[in-house]
């Protein structure tokens, strides 16, 4: 997809500190990190968010959950807790429009009620 940061970012035309990668997945750091580990797990595939979301998309939707569990471990955050979270248009806050979920942790974060 032309002018979409993550493609670039997975096409290796923009830099990137990645920590993991396969044939469906590539996740790097966050640019500008919420917490002491921010981690972007982002699908290769271009989908715009998860309102474009096909059913044929179930099974990698899922690999993202098993990435980030597998994320979570090697950042050493598994056991004191972390957060998942996939922004969706304007009121999430969504400013990448190339579906992906944010790892959040190293820090105790406030509830979503705030
Ligand atoms: P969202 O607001 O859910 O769409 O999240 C987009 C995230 O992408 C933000 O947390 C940005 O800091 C992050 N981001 C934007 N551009 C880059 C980049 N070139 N490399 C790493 N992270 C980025
Ligand atoms: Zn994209």
């Amino acid at each position: 997809m032309a002018d979409c940061t993550f493609c670039k970012i997975i096409a290796g035309e923009l830099p990137s500190t990645n920590v993991y990668r396969d044939k469906l997945v590539t996740a790097f750091r966050d640019i500008h990190p919420a917490a002491p580990t921010h981690i972007l797990i982002v699908p290769n595939k271009h989908i715009e968010s998860v309102n474009t979301l096909a059913e044929e998309d179930e099974p990698l939707i899922g690999h993202l959950f098993t990435v980030a569990k597998q994320i979570a471990a090697q950042e050493g955050v598994a056991e004191n807790g972390y957060r998942l979270v996939t922004n969706t248009n304007a009121h999430a806050g969504q400013t990448v429009f190339h579906i992906h979920m944010h790892l959040l942790g190293g820090t105790r974060m406030k509830g979503l009620a705030g």
